[in-house]
């Protein structure tokens, strides 16, 4: 079992952790009210301030927050502090309007430091290790969010960014990498690049784990990953409005914890805006603890997950949340039933024959939604017969059919065929929106 950094908060008894939520909870809560234009009005309109918030259950009393406010009030409407205050920015660009702008103090950036340090140490990384930073660098937040947390824990960072993947192998080589960081599917490029030159990353370099987020990713993929390369894969969370990457699974890998003393974790039912119970599947809500230039309160992050507070068996007593689903933004609704594309991966990525590599495409059929699925076959896979070809691509269309309870189509391609992305894969084409 790997150690801890700071074994005394990672470990704290579950009633202390909780009155320290609470505690910064009421505090946050004065804060924002005195601080922020934004939050005043807002806590008036539902008819709320600081003095209502007494106890952990008053929480529900406050307002929910959205992507919209922090659209609606761009750039810096929604802070708490002023931009002198501020030593970093980071932007996300919105697909649909205007961006979203976070900012973050001295102080801000520590906490974010500090929370990765947690996780990067829960995965049995530290001094010794050299932590391959494969996310971009700049505005995104994945790039230099992983690079202060590597940092913190004394790893030594290789600051590769995206992209020259076929550099970034001579590299990991060279330098001897233990640990990358970057999203799955450009992982998964790079080991079919790594194959390409004749290295297999099991044999010839160091690397032992890998920490893989930004994009949802399944169970299967994770499985296919450490089969083929024999590391560990640690999921990571995060989002850009809440801060950027913050925490990962722990070795037991049965959910990712989230730091109780910093973010205070809701899920409710998107439709009614109640909190459910643990275990039941619902939207991811997060109030920011112990963060001050962008306070967030009741942030509805639009990602769908269950909680589990159960203790850990890794000894922390941090709430865990499980595998994402995806965003309520991603679900397609074909023909009026929901689909994940994380639910489209987990049945391709069951099927040997099956390619790493797939894409959405989503159209219509005069009034008929139509979806198909295109995958690459594997080299092996397609060597084979058309015969062999026409069995596989049924196998595909049933066993997607008895997922998503709804028919597709299939398309098989040859390998190598489907664009490869250096940061979050482009999964989903949806026509229907042109
Ligand atoms: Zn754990």
């Amino acid at each position: 079992m790997s150690g801890y950094w700071d074994p005394s908060i990672e470990r704290m008894p579950f009633d202390e952790l909780r009155s320290l939520q609470e505690d910064r909870l009421k505090s946050i809560v004065r804060y924002v009210y005195d601080h922020s234009n934004f939050y005043r009005q807002r806590f008036k309109e539902a008819g709320v301030g600081p003095d209502d918030i007494k106890q952990m259950d008053d929480l529900t009393k406050l307002p929910f927050t959205r992507k919209v406010d922090l659209r609606n009030t761009y750039p810096t409407g929604m802070f708490s502090l002023p931009v002198s205050r501020v030593v970093r920015y980071h932007v996300s660009s919105g697909t649909t309007g205007k961006p979203t702008v976070v900012g973050y103090t001295k102080d801000d950036i520590e906490t974010w430091s500090e929370s990765l340090a947690r996780a990067l140490t829960s995965i049995g990384l530290g001094r010794s290790d050299v932590i391959q930073v494969s996310y971009g660098y700049g505005l995104f937040t994945g790039g230099l969010g992983l690079h202060y947390g590597a940092e913190k824990i004394g790893a030594t960072v290789l600051p590769t960014g995206v992209g020259n993947t076929e550099r970034q192998i001579e590299l990991m080589q060279d330098l001897g990498t233990t640990a990358i960081a970057c999203t799955p599917s450009y992982f998964m490029h790079m080991v079919e690049v790594a194959e390409k030159m004749g290295v297999r990353i099991r044999n010839d370099t160091k690397l032992k784990a890998g920490i893989f987020g930004a994009e949802p990713w399944s169970l299967e993929t994770r499985k296919r990953i450490e089969d083929a390369t024999g590391i560990n894969a640690y999921d990571i969370y995060g989002t850009s409005e809440i801060s950027g990457p913050l925490f990962t699974e722990c070795p037991q890998k049965n959910g990712i914890h989230i730091w109780a003393d910093m973010f205070l974790t809701e899920v409710i039912d998107p439709k009614t805006g109640e909190q459910v119970g643990d275990g039941e599947t619902g939207e991811l809500v997060f109030t920011t603890l112990n963060k001050f230039a962008l306070p967030l309160i009741r942030y509805r992050i639009g990602d769908l997950s269950v909680l589990d507070s159960e203790p850990c068996e890794c000894g922390r007593t941090h709430p865990r949340i499980m595998r994402i689903l995806g965003r309520t933004d991603d679900m397609l609704i074909i023909r009026g039933i929901n689909v994940f594309p994380s639910q489209v991966e987990s049945v391709l990525m069951k099927i040997p024959e099956v390619g790493d590599h797939y894409q959405i495409v989503v159209g219509r059929e005069g009034p008929l939604d139509v979806m198909t699925v295109r995958v690459e076959v594997t080299e092996k896979g397609f060597s084979d017969k058309i015969g062999d070809l026409m069995s596989l691509k049924k196998k595909v269309a049933k066993e997607l059919k008895s997922v998503l309870n709804i028919s597709a189509g299939v398309e098989l391609v040859e390998p190598g065929t489907i664009p490869r992305s250096m940061g979050k894969a482009q999964r989903v084409i949806d026509n229907r929106k042109v």
